[in-house]
């Protein structure tokens, strides 16, 4: 009887559990631990402002890391043929008064391989070597203070800021046969003049593609332009991830499960972020009361989110609180609001001013954070998570390395600092330090050895909302970047939103030809290095996590009622089969026969 009733239960348990995510835990195969070519990144040291050119070329290294390993080093310590221990080169030459070492110039256009050069300020490079113009077919002309507000490339119009146009590099090609223009910039009124242009092994980019980038901008153009030269024969990929966002044990369980409903009419993978602990230190949002609780203490939100795992979700831990400690920062201090690995106050129009780490900032502290994070969802029932989003986007450098030490890969944008190029990476901010927050249009393994997956369209809100995007503004981004060779359309909407604008956004998506994938799937094209163990290969952390959501005991924690009802029906056989004839055999025993 046991065993007949173990069969009908497992037969149970494969029937709910597999057909919904089975070919999710299937779809991703492991990228092999292949060679990943290297790229010499130089940043400016010297002139103007060299903290920026850091930080910009902190930024492109990190692009560089879709497709191969960045190494970073100063200008002006560049000695001739170090470029020839790497495949390709890249030079960011984005502030004025550097000088440039002759050799460099010299193997930049001479040497063996690829090379990027980006400078705005193209006759000072052609000034550095005679006859270079003629050599590579165009030629500097005098900068133009006119505005070009836009961006042309394969077809489509990217945005450039008006705060990028105050020094506007003048080119013209002379040998059109040599030179290919990549991308041109046009004035309101339809001049054009090369953005970047490839002459041979050699492109040249006219200004730093960094500052000013939005979801729209040129920075796009510069990303799809470098991952086409480091890795000609890539595929086209145009995938979408969904990203359901900031539940919390505040979450309202029915609107969690009216939401779950649209997503799985949708059949669609998906990701949602959640935090386990919920804080309102000053009672902020209950008349002053404290107020503190987990999800394990809320079970029906648990279940809830063990649902949107059996649907295909992949739950991605969002922080432990959300907020940080008994203060505000900046909002209430209240869980949801505010940030967490990051000090951030409010400007004079109340805007958040990000300020650098927390008075406690160190990252024993951050990792015993995550490891209450991890503690809070094993005690509410749900799988080791094996992705992280930070709340609002920003951490500091030694909570950084505690995600990257727990994490294998992340879902987000992320803030870098310009120390970051020298690879001297204090917790503290060093005087004259800056940061900057970049997203990216594609999968990366960033400089510090981290897999962030991209977050490109930003995320929707209704009309009024001063955070988030318009739907036709998503839509647009969305259809723009199907130019990109590498285009995600990867977006966030919060759980207590319309869920009717979640499935117009999906399937509007849909419809431009993108496919919805689950996270590990964005992440397996990046290989996982062969010196980093099993915990920083995602692909492998995604299938414990398939594995766990798969397990009975995972199952179990859903079906109290049905497991009751499994022990009524059991004793009921034991009375019926067992009782009877036990009493048959007592009458056999005592008949006189
Ligand atoms: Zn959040």
């Amino acid at each position: 009887m046991i065993v007949r009733l173990a069969i009908i239960l497992t037969a149970l348990w494969g029937a709910l559990i597999y057909p919904l995510h089975g070919e999710i835990s299937a779809e991703s195969e492991s990228v092999p631990a292949a060679h990943r070519s290297s790229v010499l990144v130089l940043y400016p040291d010297q002139g103007e402002d060299p903290a920026l050119g850091e930080l910009h070329a902190v930024n492109i290294a990190n692009l560089v890391g879709r497709h191969a390993e960045a190494a970073l080093a100063a200008i002006s310590t560049y000695q001739a043929h170090d470029r020839d221990s790497h495949d390709a080169l890249i030079v960011v030459n984005s502030t004025f008064g550097q000088s440039v070492p002759d050799a460099l110039l010299d193997d930049a256009v001479n040497g063996q391989g690829t090379t990027m050069w980006i400078q705005p300020d193209p006759v000072a490079f052609e000034a550095g070597a005679p006859g270079l113009a003629a050599q590579i077919g165009w030629l500097a002309e005098a900068a133009t203070q006119k505005e070009f507000p836009d961006v042309l490339y394969r077809g489509e119009t990217f945005t450039r800021s008006p705060e990028s146009t105050e020094m506007v590099a003048g080119i013209r090609v002379t040998d059109p046969d040599r030179v290919e223009v990549l991308a041109e910039m046009q004035s309101a009124d339809g001049e054009r003049l090369p953005w970047a242009l490839r002459s041979g092994q050699l492109t040249y980019v006219t200004e730093s593609p960094i500052p000013y980038a939005t979801e729209d901008d040129r920075y796009l153009v510069f990303a799809d332009i470098l991952s086409r030269t480091l890795a000609p024969d890539a595929p086209e990929v145009h995938q979408a991830l969904m990203r359901i966002e900031d539940i919390g044990p505040d979450a309202d369980p029915e609107q969690i499960r009216t939401l779950l409903a649209a997503i799985e009419a949708l059949n669609v993978p998906f990701a949602a972020t959640v935090y386990d602990s919920y804080v309102d230190p000053t009672g902020h949002f209950s008349n002053g009361r404290e107020r503190r609780f987990t999800l394990s203490e809320r079970p029906y939100l648990a279940s809830a989110l063990r649902d949107m795992t059996r649907a295909g979700g992949t739950l991605v831990m969002h922080g432990h609180t959300h907020q940080h400690g008994d203060t505000p920062n900046p909002n209430f201090g209240v869980s949801g609001g505010d940030y967490e690995f990051f000090r951030v106050g409010l400007d004079s129009a109340g805007r958040f001013d990000l300020l650098g780490p927390l008075t406690d900032d160190s990252q024993s502290m951050w990792n015993d954070r995550l490891e209450d994070g991890f503690a809070g969802w094993q005690d509410a029932g749900l799988p080791r998570p094996w992705l992280f989003t930070s709340p609002h986007y920003a951490a500091s450098r030694a909570a950084y390395r505690a995600m990257g030490e727990q994490f294998p890969a992340r879902l987000e944008r992320v803030l870098y600092y310009s120390g970051e190029a020298r690879g001297d990476a204090p917790d503290a901010m060093a005087a004259g330090e800056i940061f900057g927050e970049q997203f990216f249009p594609y999968p990366v393994r960033d400089i510090r050895g981290d897999i962030i997956l991209p977050e490109t369209l930003g995320n929707w809100a209704p009309p009024g909302s001063v955070h988030g995007r318009s739907m036709d503004a998503m839509l647009e981004t969305a259809r723009r970047n199907l130019v990109l060779r590498d285009s995600y359309a990867s977006f966030f909407f919060h759980w207590y939103l319309d869920p009717a604008r979640l499935t117009e956004l999906t399937t509007s998506l849909q419809a431009m030809g993108y496919e919805f994938v689950s996270p590990q799937v964005a992440a397996a094209v990046i290989a996982p290095l062969a010196s980093q163990g099993i915990g920083h290969d995602p692909v492998a952390a995604s299938r414990a996590y398939w594995g766990e959501v798969d397990s009975l005991r995972f199952w179990m924690r859903d079906q109290i009622a049905l497991f009751i009802l499994g022990l009524i029906v059991l004793a009921h056989l034991l009375v019926f089969s067992i009782g009877p004839k036990h009493a048959r055999r007592r009458k056999t025993l005592t008949s006189p026969a």
